[in-house]
């Protein structure tokens, strides 16, 4: 194998390195709410649009698959919607690779670059479907936030990133609102 880009990734994950290509965009371990190994690549991507801040980490130069990748994961994460990812799959077919009696899910041999990280990307999901660990990555409940996180949370019922900052900024705002409506102001509805 060549040396061709640097991973800052610990690879746990026996996809191949089939996120390569995408490494360059994305940043792992980004707190509050890192993810597992095999997720942590999905959550990363997904917060390259980072509403946060207001930045978006592809919209310049990355290529567009990885952007139209990106808002097909926070389509189907946040509005159950899989439509656009459907499309998506569809044209990034994957094989099944066998190694010495273990079998994994890869990116065609054919698939270039671009398309070989976007079908990585696909495994990761996959995997992390089957596992149930997708259904652990949530948009944090702030709608100035919107960060995505991983639920550590027994009975998965986390809806901030971090409780210290958008939990309390989300119960003060709650807590101002009931203040108001027992002031006699305005009720919310
Ligand atoms: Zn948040």
């Amino acid at each position: 194998m060549l040396d061709d880009m640097p991973s800052v990734k610990p690879s746990p994950t026996k996809n191949g390195g089939a996120a390569d290509g995408i490494d360059r965009w994305i940043v792992l371990g980004g707190a509050p709410g890192v993810a597992p190994p095999g997720v942590e690549p999905l959550r990363a991507l997904l917060n390259t649009d980072d509403r946060f801040h207001g930045v978006d980490a592809l919209e310049a130069e990355a290529p567009r698959a990885f952007v139209l990748l990106r808002d097909a994961l926070r389509t189907l994460l946040v509005e159950g919607d899989a439509g656009p990812l459907a499309g998506i799959a569809d044209a990034h077919p994957l094989r099944l690779v066998v190694e010495q009696g273990h079998m994994r899910l890869a990116p065609t041999a054919e698939a270039g670059p671009v398309d070989a990280a976007v079908a990585g990307m696909l495994v990761l999901l996959a995997e992390a479907q089957s596992s149930g660990e997708w259904s652990r990555l949530k948009a944090c409940g702030n709608p100035d936030c919107q960060w995505i996180f991983y639920d550590t949370s027994r009975n998965r019922s986390g809806r901030w990133c971090s409780m210290q900052e958008c939990g309390a900024v989300m119960k003060s705002r709650a807590y101002r609102r009931r203040q108001r409506t027992a002031d006699g102001g305005e009720a919310p509805r």
